[in-house]
């Protein structure tokens, strides 16, 4: 059979590594001697066991947590996490701060507002189109958590450094999960869809420190409450077995192959400075973040006119460069560069844009 792989550029659901692929391929009909494809066994079984707590060990490995934080997987995206957060940390007289970086940290605000909780936006930046990280944050001194989403998918802003702050934080990591080391003790709550940085959709990690676990009130439907999954491993109901077994699979090649996050966060460095490095000499080609506060996961950029933007992204796709084209509620262009794009993908892309404005400019 002929592969056919492209470049992908995708920002989600996004590349996954080629060997991680492969060894699905290779193991999709008979896992590990079972005779049986790991989606046709079962969530309680030996094997899907050993999986689910490969996928844990390895993330507490990875980033180096402590005893105090559990490792959970959820259904329902980072979406589903947007209504649970405040519904179980968010008690009667309780507030929480979030900071406003963009369209996902928009829709968190809104979901903890629509449940009647009180939501201080302590900082935000849409005056100047989310194109920034704001700094010297007013946090409010005894706000239940601070929200803050670490990585701006749609825009391509991240946070450089986190907050240091008592308050706990609690921040959506969909985007840039396991791109870098930071130190997860401070965190309250992370959580991650997969199908950006870690595995395919399906499947959201959600990393709670036991004292949030705590604040869960009584009288939350089961599958609501993070104390459910806690309780359970993961498994009260049936959870999205393949995703969960992608996953272990990715943080298995994050842990053999790369080599950890420093490696990792090595890599994406790389990559994302020569993609910027390219842009900022060129006078065709634009970016749309502030420099101090750009993405090593999204590069969003635009081109002098969106006839050309149009062009850019047909051309580039005719060449086998896939999933250039920016957000639906913005325009412009993105390359997604999670862990999983090579830094051969990110050169063959600058090469390819280099000889575009040669002959479009
Ligand atoms: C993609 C994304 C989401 C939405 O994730 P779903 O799993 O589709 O709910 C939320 N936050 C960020 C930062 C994202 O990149």
């Amino acid at each position: 059979m002929t592969q056919h792989r492209i470049y992908n550029f995708n920002a989600g659901p996004a590349a996954l590594p080629l060997p991680v692929l492969e060894e699905i391929q290779a193991s999709f009909l008979d896992f590990q001697g079972t005779g049986m494809s790991i989606t046709e066994i079962s969530h309680r079984s030996k094997p899907f066991d050993a999986v689910i707590n490969d996928a844990v060990g390895r993330t507490q490995r990875l980033l180096k947590l402590g005893d105090d934080h559990q490792v959970l997987f959820i259904q329902g995206g980072a979406s589903m996490q947007f209504c649970m957060i405040p519904m179980n940390f968010l008690g009667e007289g309780d507030a929480a701060d979030y900071v406003n970086t963009g369209a996902w940290s928009t829709k968190a605000i809104k979901e903890a507002r629509i449940q009647g909780k009180t939501v201080n936006v302590v900082a935000s930046s849409e005056d100047k189109d989310f194109s920034y990280i704001p700094g010297n944050i007013p946090f409010t001194k005894d706000a239940a958590f601070a929200h803050i989403t670490s990585n701006n998918t749609i825009k391509g802003t991240q946070w450089a450094e986190f907050p240091d702050i008592q308050t706990p934080l609690v921040s959506d990591m969909s985007s840039d999960i396991m791109s870098r080391p930071f130190d997860a003790s401070r965190f309250g709550l992370i959580y991650a869809g997969a199908q950006k940085n870690i595995g395919p959709a399906g499947v959201c990690m959600a990393i709670i420190r036991k004292d949030f676990l705590d604040r869960t009130p009584a009288g939350l439907p089961a599958m609501l409450k993070y104390t459910t999954f806690a309780d359970k491993n993961s498994m009260f109901n049936t959870p999205p077995c393949f995703a969960i077994y992608t996953l272990q699979l990715v943080l298995k090649w994050l842990e053999e192959t790369v080599g950890g996050l420093d490696k990792m966060a090595a890599v994406n460095q790389e990559k994302a400075d020569a993609l910027y490095g390219f842009i900022d000499n060129s006078d065709f080609y634009r970016g749309t973040a502030e420099k101090e506060s750009r993405s090593r996961m999204n590069v969003t950029f635009r081109l002098p006119s969106e006839d050309l933007e149009k062009r850019f992204i047909e051309t580039a796709l005719g060449e086998g460069f896939g999933g250039l084209k920016g957000h639906r509620s913005v325009g412009g262009c993105r390359a997604s560069i999670y862990n999983a794009t090579g830094i051969d993908a990110v050169n063959a892309l600058v090469a390819f844009m280099a000889e575009f404005e040669k002959k479009n400019a």
